[in-house]
């Protein structure tokens, strides 16, 4: 038999989707998408046969059931790009990949009661009448970070891109050559200047700048200073760096706005987290930032927001700018930060906020459940794998504290007989599928940043992943 013989055992896509309901492939699922992915399916198996492929091997029977179950497969594939819960045991507690800060249960809550009803998004009870939506969140943002006025968008990138235009369209805005930082995600200080319309005038050198070289840059044409973060890399050995205060005192001297880039935007003490040395951002209000920026998300432990705070004055004209209107919140977004800042105003967001929760997790009540962990698994995996409690480090990513590790225990697990990449791969087509990371050729579980209430599910999952208990 050739291989265009094959052929022949092609269902129609009729065929192929009246067979996959019955085996209860669609339950859920719009047929649509089934159709659109068994249709994919089906011709990329008739283009491998016609482009020479080896037959299939086995009696018509068996090589109509391989074709259908290769159909199965390409549906649930195709399920796995919709956006979906996962489980991190990556143990990065900001993983942007992994949609960043996960919301504290009344963070939930609000976004659930604004949503199913009207809401006062921009009508002021006290009044009566219209009133405006980024007032909600504006004074507990003011009582938090002691800035005068605040003001929320889309993200950080934005509250970055809206503060460069309104302080400096046309003018120029001097940063050290330290600060053009790239975050993921395409975020490049230099472009965003470019886009922002100000000039970028960079001072200094890669590792040395001074206060000097800031005041030789300032001109008649100057909009702003600049300082930001560096989330995501240090810069060690032979450095010298002004502070933002020293930039401060020079921006009220010579009558120039200072910008400053937090990234992370973080409102308790820094040493109760283990980051001591990190700005919080009243530290940035404090120094004398006109306008201090940063993600909600990142270890506020927020939604997806930007957040602007600083002076009345550049905080009005950043809420006057059209940008400002491109880029608004919604109102699940204003929703979640509220319920957010409440933690904080009520003192309890480092057991509630789940991203400050996590951090601050004592590591023996990790080794507690990975103890537990190790001993359902042992028993579960039997000889196909070793199991063992491991010490490893958690880290806080997110563009914060780059390379502060932070100690935590997990479950290292040895598979045998199959590589830990089959395992990992079987993880994320389990249902929430499970993210890990990897050692050598074993698989390890870092509970750092799993809920003590999916721990329960993720021993299930792994066991699943190695074929079933
Ligand atoms: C993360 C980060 C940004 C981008 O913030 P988004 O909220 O992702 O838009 C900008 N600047 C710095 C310094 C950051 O760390």
């Amino acid at each position: 038999m050739t291989g265009r013989d094959d052929l022949r055992f092609i269902p129609s896509v009729d065929e192929a989707v009246r067979h996959l309901e019955a085996e209860g492939v669609l339950d859920g699922r719009p047929r649509s998408m089934v159709v659109r992915a068994v249709r994919a399916a089906l011709e990329e198996e008739r283009g491998a046969i016609l482009g020479g492929r080896e037959p299939r091997t086995g009696s018509e029977a068996e090589v109509r059931r391989a074709i259908l179950e290769l159909l199965g497969r390409a549906v649930e594939r195709a399920s796995m790009r919709n956006l979906v819960a996962v489980v991190n045991a990556t143990g990065v507690v900001v993983h942007t990949n992994l949609g960043r800060a996960p919301l504290s249960g009344d963070a939930i809550e609000a976004v659930a009661a604004v949503s199913r009803a009207y809401s006062n998004l921009e009508y002021d009870l006290v009044e009566g009448r219209r009133g405006k939506r980024d007032l909600l969140v504006r004074d507990a943002l003011c009582e938090l970070t002691g800035a005068e006025d605040a003001l929320v968008v889309n993200n950080n990138a934005a509250a970055v891109m809206l503060a460069l235009n309104t302080l400096a369209v046309g003018r120029e805005v001097v940063i050290s050559r330290s600060e053009l930082i790239e975050i993921g995600g395409s975020f490049r200080l230099p472009e965003v200047f470019e886009k922002s319309g100000s000039r970028m005038v960079e001072v200094g050198s890669t590792n040395r700048t001074h206060l000097a070289d800031f005041e030789a840059a300032i001109r008649s044409s100057t909009g702003a200073i600049m300082s930001a973060h560096w989330s995501n890399y240090e810069i060690v050995g032979f450095v010298e760096r002004v502070s933002l205060r020293e930039l401060a005192e020079l921006g009220a001297r010579v009558g120039v706005p200072v910008i400053h880039d937090l990234g992370s935007g973080i409102l308790v003490d820094t040493a109760q987290l283990g980051i001591p040395g990190e700005m919080t951002v009243a530290e940035s209000v404090k120094a004398g930032a006109t306008v201090s920026t940063f993600s909600g998300d990142k270890l506020l432990g927020g939604p997806q927001a930007g957040i602007a705070v600083g002076s009345v004055d550049v905080i009005a004209r950043m809420r006057s700018n059209p940008l400002t209107r491109a880029l608004r919140p919604g109102k699940l977004t204003l929703a979640a930060l509220q319920a957010t800042l409440t933690h904080y105003l009520d003192g309890t967001a480092l057991e509630k906020v789940p991203v400050l929760a996590a951090i601050t997790t004592p590591v023996d009540e990790l080794a507690a459940r990975a103890e537990a962990m190790v001993g359902s698994l042992a028993a579960g995996l039997g000889d196909r794998a070793d199991v063992t409690v491991t010490e490893i480090t958690s880290r806080v990513g997110g563009g914060a504290a780059p390379e502060r590790e932070i100690p935590s225990r997990g479950v290292d697990i040895a598979p045998k007989g199959v590589s830990a990449a089959t395992i990992v791969a079987n993880l994320l087509e389990v249902s929430p599928p499970v993210i890990v990371r990897t050692r050598e050729d074993r698989i390890i579980l870092d509970l750092r940043t799993v809920s003590p209430s999916d721990d329960d599910f993720l021993g299930k999952a792994i066991l699943e992943a190695f074929g079933g208990s």
